[in-house]
């Protein structure tokens, strides 16, 4: 029997790389209770300001494919030619005990979390105001070399054609404005019937 009186929901966030999503999802779980960030593996390099453990889990090829094999992930996806997935441990166990979890993957991922736990996920995009800002933004990063930041670009581009697969979908003009839009989406999708638990408790009792 679950006690729970809620049953948690995830949050996909996609959006092209250089959108804002990694900042508007630290923001979310800083200002919300009862929601965590799933921490992805990835087989690409650390960044110099990433933390193992905390951005990402960093992993080898090898190490990827063994943890595919062990069918640890509840989603993988060839970006950028490199692996990524979400961890099954990182998501499920935690909406079975009422935690929101937000995903932070591409289009890919969702379709294939979308086939696996189809009542429990709400899908956002988040589109950069122009081509132009995405530019910037992308430009900026100083990690990336040129012929990366132009693969990134026809990368973010073609992320932006799936934006028509989510639920709701945000314009980041403002950091802020964005964050307390997703805060709406959120607060809502917790007070579906079927994430309630107790109805049937709480009804008896008004009867
Ligand atoms: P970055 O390498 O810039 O952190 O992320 C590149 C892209 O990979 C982003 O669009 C991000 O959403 C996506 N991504 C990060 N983790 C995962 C994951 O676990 N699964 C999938 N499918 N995509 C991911």
């Amino acid at each position: 029997m679950n006690n729970n009186i809620r049953r948690g929901l995830v949050l996909v966030i996609s959006s092209p790389s250089g959108a804002g999503k990694t900042t508007i999802c630290k923001k979310i779980i800083q200002e919300i209770d009862s929601i965590e960030l799933s921490v992805s593996v990835t087989t690409r390099q650390k960044r110099k300001n990433e933390i193992d453990g905390k951005d990402y889990f960093f992993k080898s090829d090898n190490q990827f494919s063994i943890l595919k094999n062990n069918k640890s992930f509840l989603e993988t996806a060839d970006v950028f030619g490199f692996s990524y997935g979400t961890l099954k441990k990182e998501v499920i166990s935690k909406i079975e005990k009422g935690i929101d979890v937000i995903v932070d993957i591409d289009w890919q991922g969702t379709r294939q979390i979308q086939k696996h736990i189809p009542n429990d996920i709400v899908k956002v995009f988040i589109l950069p105001p122009s081509i132009k800002e995405l530019e910037d933004r992308l430009g900026k990063r100083a990690s990336e070399d040129k012929k990366n930041f132009l693969k990134r670009m026809s990368e973010a581009r073609k992320e932006i054609s799936h934006y028509i697969e989510y639920d709701f979908v945000i314009i980041n003009n403002e950091i802020e404005k964005a964050v307390s839009q997703i805060k709406s989406i959120l607060f809502s999708e917790r007070l579906r019937r079927h994430r309630q638990l107790n109805l049937n408790k709480v009804t008896n009792n008004l009867k």
